[in-house]
């Protein structure tokens, strides 16, 4: 059986459908028929870079890592699901048995098979093998879009209440409102946050934020010709915290600060922000190499913590609390593309807007049986 459509990119800027073999499975593996997928910017960089940090495309992978579906065929061990049964699929598969895996942060697992990371294949095609235990039934109210948010939503859910350890009634600033942060807004507020700030310079990303979790908003002044980063930073934080009441210690301080921006003045004006003994967690992507004030970070012991996709208890997480309503994924999908339009779905991401002029949040794809319709 070869009727497995696959959406592979070859090359930079170069990608085609191509009819892949349907794959084995294994034991332990169902088979899932992918239904929804939705573009990510690392799916978009690939495209155009060919590659991101040291993971190097050098030979056709297909596209896609957000995905849900539903399960088609099940492995000869597997107890926990049926054929019939939609789901989330967590996209990395991880070896089990090295230190990281067993010491409960799978996610640092050297030998990971992560979905459209090279060399592995990711999900946009008809058909993909996975693990039974990286399959999480939807609950039967949640649309299978919701089940392919479920991946953006548990790199928040990773980064906010795993390697934070939010706590309620706490204080938190998220620079940067694209998908990704305004998933860690919305996760903070799903946990009790009293304080949800958003950062962006963008306003309108912000009025998003601000009717979807924020309780407030920012919008950095520009730099100065010729002003120094670092002292843009200063004067960015000084506005933020006379602007929004913020202080270094006490109840009108931020107990947590997320940059989603991978910007480097955002992360400077965060550490000056952040309160006496706060939590600082990286997730933003941007420039590999940045200056921070580390006086700051060391006087005022600052927890400044890396966070890098997810691990154990996160996706259960986040389908509960899609699932319990405490998060509305549904609004943050903008853009709907059949399996025959994904190249215009990645354009649309890359352009950050649909040619109408909608700015794009999520754009998701509709598997190859799939109609734009049926979410
Ligand atoms: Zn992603
Ligand atoms: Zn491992």
């Amino acid at each position: 059986m070869s009727d497995n459509p696959s959406f592979v990119l070859r090359g930079v800027e170069d990608v085609v459908y191509e009819q892949r073999p349907i794959p084995e499975i294994a034991d332990d593996e169902v088979l899932v028929a992918v239904k929804k997928t939705g573009i990510c910017g690392s799916d978009v960089h690939y495209l155009v870079e060919g590659r991101i940090a040291q993971f190097v495309v050098e030979k056709p992978m297909v596209l896609g890592h957000e995905s849900s579906g539903i399960v088609s065929k099940v492995g000869r061990k597997v107890k926990s699901l049926k054929v019939g049964d939609r789901v989330a699929m967590e996209p990395g598969a991880t070896c089990r048995t090295c230190d990281a895996c067993k010491s409960g942060r799978y996610e640092l697992c050297a030998d990971i098979v992560f979905a459209a990371t090279p060399p592995y294949d990711g999900t946009l095609a008809r058909f993909y093998p996975i693990p039974s235990d990286l399959c999480y039934k939807l609950p039967d109210h949640l649309t299978l879009e919701e089940g392919a948010m479920m991946e953006p939503l548990s790199v928040a859910v990773h980064a906010v209440a795993n390697i934070a350890g939010l706590r309620s009634n706490q204080s938190v600033a998220v620079f940067g409102a694209g998908p990704v942060g305004l998933l860690c807004m919305a996760v903070a507020k799903a946990l009790g946050a009293r304080r949800v700030i958003a950062i962006d310079i963008v306003p309108a990303r912000l009025e998003f934020a601000k009717g979807f979790a924020a309780t407030e908003t920012f919008v950095p002044p520009k730099m100065e010709p010729g002003e120094a980063r670092m002292r843009y930073s200063e004067r960015n934080a000084k506005k933020m915290t006379e602007d929004l009441g913020i202080e270094e210690r006490g109840p009108n301080s931020i107990d947590l600060v997320v940059d989603a921006s991978g910007a480097e003045v955002s992360i400077q004006t965060g550490i000056i922000i952040a309160k006496m003994g706060g939590t600082f967690v990286q997730l933003g992507m941007g420039s590999p190499e940045i200056v921070i004030p580390v006086t700051t970070l060391l006087t005022k012991e600052i927890d400044f913590k890396g966070s890098f996709r997810y691990g154990p208890g996160d996706y259960a997480l986040s389908v509960a609390l899609a699932g319990s309503g405490k998060i509305d994924l549904k609004s943050i999908i903008t853009h709907r593309f059949s399996f025959d339009q994904a190249i215009e779905a990645f354009q649309t991401t890359r352009a950050g807007k649909s040619p109408d002029g909608k700015a794009v949040i999520k754009a998701v794809i509709s598997g190859p049986d799939v109609s734009l319709s049926d979410l």
